[in-house]
């Protein structure tokens, strides 16, 4: 396991952070025996949030006797001092500790948000403040999924690290937030190496952004076999010749440009930034079982999309996309996905 110092924070931080938000999905004993086998391996970062059903919970009732084996990263994403407050103190409780390392404020995406929580008197962050200076925080930091705007954000030096997306599907962290947060020498955290169970082969997932300058990668683990898949993912270094194949596939695989912002929206209920997202690597290497699970969940929304009247003329979703992408041709590309010859295939 390769460890890093997590930029100005200074803690010697693994590669490779335990992402708790699946817990919740599978019975205790097995999430108990998950996380105690990755502090086995080294893994010395966990990262969870307060929205995570009893993620929390979970953490604190199986490794809260190890409590100083590992740093602990949670998250509120409640925009109002009173409410963030109590959101804090019940993440402490529930995870059975006297002090959270590292509290985000959770996936803040828009200004009119980020002004919300910031606010002096009545946001988020002065909750954030005074529970550090009570110790009971130690660091703070932000987590969303505009690089762009995290980019402005942390111009304003209120924060000691920033969780983003980075995957082969989602690079855009490279130009727009990254260097920035080097040059600060803040917390680097990449999230969603696989985005949702999208993106394969998952070796190469894995290690894209494990070729990246980033100091912890989060990947969403369940069991020891998920344990043992990622640690051994990221067993050896990359070389300057993997680290440009990687880059030149996720410059391929990212095309989309969808940054999985959420301001879109459909009437019929399609997740546009899943399809999105997913449309390139879908194309190229397939689908995994979850990915083949969501297109068959929404499929006949997907296909309903082109004979939607009101849309015939404007794509709804489209004038909301910050970034001007053509959403309703991606969709319908998908939809002709299930008329292709693989799963008529299937079907027969
Ligand atoms: S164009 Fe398709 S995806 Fe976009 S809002 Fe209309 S129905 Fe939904
Ligand atoms: S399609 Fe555009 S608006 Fe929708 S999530 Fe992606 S980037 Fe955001």
């Amino acid at each position: 396991m390769r460890y890093r110092q997590f930029g100005k924070i200074g803690h010697n931080v693994s590669a490779l952070g335990f992402g708790a938000m699946n817990l919740p999905r599978v019975p205790f004993e097995q999430a108990k025996e998950a996380l105690n086998y990755a502090l086995d391996q080294g893994i010395n970062y966990i990262d969870t949030a307060a929205a995570y059903r009893n993620s929390e919970e979970i953490i604190g009732n199986s490794i809260s006797h190890r409590r100083s084996e590992f740093f602990l990263a949670t998250k509120t994403n409640q925009r109002e001092y009173e409410a963030a407050k109590s959101e804090m103190l019940r993440s402490l409780e529930r995870l059975q500790t006297d002090t959270i390392d590292l509290l985000q404020i959770h996936y803040v995406n828009d200004p009119e948000e980020y002004k919300k929580a910031m606010d002096e008197k009545n946001g988020a962050y002065r909750a954030a403040l005074e529970l550090r200076e009570q110790g009971k925080i130690r660091y703070i930091g932000i987590t969303g999924h505009r690089p762009d705007l995290l980019a402005r954000w942390i111009q304003s030096g209120k924060f000691d690290q920033v969780l983003f997306h980075l995957s082969l599907v989602q690079p855009f962290a490279l130009d727009e937030l990254i260097p920035e947060l080097i040059r600060r020498d803040m917390g680097r955290v990449a999230m969603k190496p696989l985005s949702g169970g999208f993106v394969q082969p998952v070796d190469k997932a894995l290690r894209f952004p494990y070729s990246q300058d980033v100091h912890v990668i989060i990947s969403g683990m369940v069991s020891v076999e998920e344990v043992r898949q990622n640690i051994a993912a990221i067993e050896s270094e990359p070389d300057e010749r993997e680290r440009e194949e990687l880059l030149a596939l996720s410059g391929e695989l990212g095309e989309h440009n969808c940054r999985r912002c959420n301001y879109c929206s459909c009437p019929l209920e399609i997740p546009i930034p899943d399809v999105m997202i997913s449309s390139k690597v879908r194309d190229k290497f397939g689908l995994l079982p979850k990915g083949i699970e969501f297109y068959e969940k929404h499929r006949e929304k997907i296909i309903s999309c082109a004979d939607y009247e009101p849309c015939r003329e404007q794509p709804q979703c489209e004038p909301k996309c910050p970034y001007h992408l053509p959403m309703a041709s991606v969709i319908r590309e998908a939809a002709g996905f299930y008329r292709s010859e693989h799963f008529r295939a299937k079907e027969a």
